[in-house]
């Protein structure tokens, strides 16, 4: 693909989000997805594979546009100035989709990829459990074969936009006499299939981002496996890495409630830029959102030279993930007492950031499981002795607990 061609690639995709899409800090945002607002983030979304700009690197035979890498990344860089209204779509684009892509058969590519593009359709991710998060591999979720299909028992929790997902990508024990790691299976699971109880939880804003989700008996039929049985863990480090990636190479946005340029001008308008302390706090917010910035660019920049950034997905998603905690931060001391008491819109949509900002040290990993990665895979520490590696699964206290 030649330069020009992603060059012209990109003042095209920024004519048409010019034309169709709110800029960011425009006051046009629209809030966090809620359920009225599905249809219209659905609708969008169609507006953009209608453009050419969805799966803009998947190919065409099931529903993208066939171009490079390259194309998908100028995108990216042109969309940051914009608020579209696509947040539904982030995990089944991010995640289920390319992992379907990667490994899934061609009769999955072909029924579920062109409709995930135009929006037709929305996929969560169901990895997480009560005792199984960091140590995902512990999942204690079972499917059984029933006829040409599969059974599904167990509970989920922190399933992002279960509420509105048509599908999910969900990880199940198939095996529990083999080690951990080698009795798991990656299903799709059809989200208003009987026995699917989907139960929403809030957070400290009053939004209910995730929810918990029970399967009880639900059947999965034939054709539901991703990749192979017993092979699941396979299909889920494939999909943990494009998780990764895509939060690491997010970057920071440059219009983010808590970003510096927001916080300094809130500063300045309640009269508090001379102060020095603030103004040092300040100046470090700068250099750590300039330094997160660069660095995503740096990995985008290397993926669109076909390098992958592997493990140093981590080493983004990290730094992104403390600079959100430090902004938040210097938010409280910009806010002062407004902090607890303020009718704002401003301060509001502050805070709502602030009080959003530690999930991004939890979600796709902690801090800590992101460190143990940098430790073992980038600077080449010794690994973790994971001493239950080779018990098979039914031995191990984790799996039993619910079971006996
Ligand atoms: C906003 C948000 C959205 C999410 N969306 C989804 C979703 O859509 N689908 C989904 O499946 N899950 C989702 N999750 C869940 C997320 O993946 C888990 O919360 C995360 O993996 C951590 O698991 P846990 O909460 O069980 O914590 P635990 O694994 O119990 O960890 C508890 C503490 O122990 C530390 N710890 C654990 N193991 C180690 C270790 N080996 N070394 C050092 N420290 C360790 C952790 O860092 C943490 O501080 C979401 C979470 C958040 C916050």
């Amino acid at each position: 693909m030649s330069e020009q061609s992603v060059t012209d690639f990109r003042n095209r995709a920024r004519a048409w989000l010019e034309a169709n899409a709110p800029r960011r800090g425009s006051g046009d945002e629209g809030s966090e997805a809620g359920r009225a607002d599905i249809a219209a983030q659905q609708a969008f979304q169609a507006k953009l594979y209608d453009a050419g700009f969805a799966g803009i690197s998947w190919p065409k035979e099931y529903g993208g546009q066939g171009l490079t890498d390259a194309e998908q990344i100028a995108f990216g860089q042109v969309a940051r100035d914009y608020a579209l209204p696509v947040g539904v779509f982030f995990i089944g684009l991010g995640m289920p989709g390319p992992t379907i892509l990667e490994l899934g058969t061609e009769e999955q590519k072909k029924r579920y990829l062109p409709k995930m593009l135009r929006g037709e359709e929305i996929w969560c991710q169901l990895f997480s459990e009560p005792a199984a998060g960091s140590d995902v591999a512990s999942l204690t979720t079972s499917a059984v074969p029933d006829g040409d299909g599969w059974v599904l028992n167990g509970q989920k929790v922190w399933t992002s936009g279960a509420q509105y997902s048509h599908y999910g990508a969900v990880i199940a024990r198939t095996d529990p006499t083999v080690p951990k790691h080698n009795g798991i299976t990656m299903f799709i699971v059809d989200m208003h299939s009987p026995g699917v109880t989907v139960r929403p939880l809030k957070v400290a804003t009053g939004a209910t981002p995730f929810n918990e989700v029970y399967f009880d008996q639900v059947r999965l039929p034939a054709g539901s496996v991703i990749g192979e049985v017993n092979d699941g863990w396979r299909a889920a480090v494939v999909m943990l890495r494009n998780e990764r990636v895509n939060i690491g190479t997010m970057g920071a946005p440059r219009t983010s409630p808590l970003s510096y340029h927001a916080l300094s001008s809130l500063a300045a308008k309640q009269g508090d830029s001379a102060d020095p302390g603030l103004r040092r706090k300040l100046a470090e917010l700068y250099v750590r959102e300039r330094s997160v910035r660069l660095f995503g660019q740096l990995l985008r920049e290397e993926a669109m030279a076909g390098r992958d950034p592997g493990p140093r997905g981590s080493v983004a998603k990290l730094a992104g993930a403390e600079l959100g905690t430090f902004a938040s931060l210097v938010a409280a001391e910009v806010l002062g007492p407004a902090v607890a008491a303020s009718d704002s819109e401003e301060v509001r949509e502050v805070l709502n950031a602030a009080l959003s900002a530690p999930g991004s040290s939890v979600a796709g990993g902690t801090n800590e499981i992101q460190r143990n990665i940098i430790g073992e895979r980038v600077l080449g520490l010794p690994k973790d002795p994971g001493v239950d590696r080779s018990t098979p699964f039914n031995q191990l206290r984790v799996g039993t607990l619910r079971k006996n």
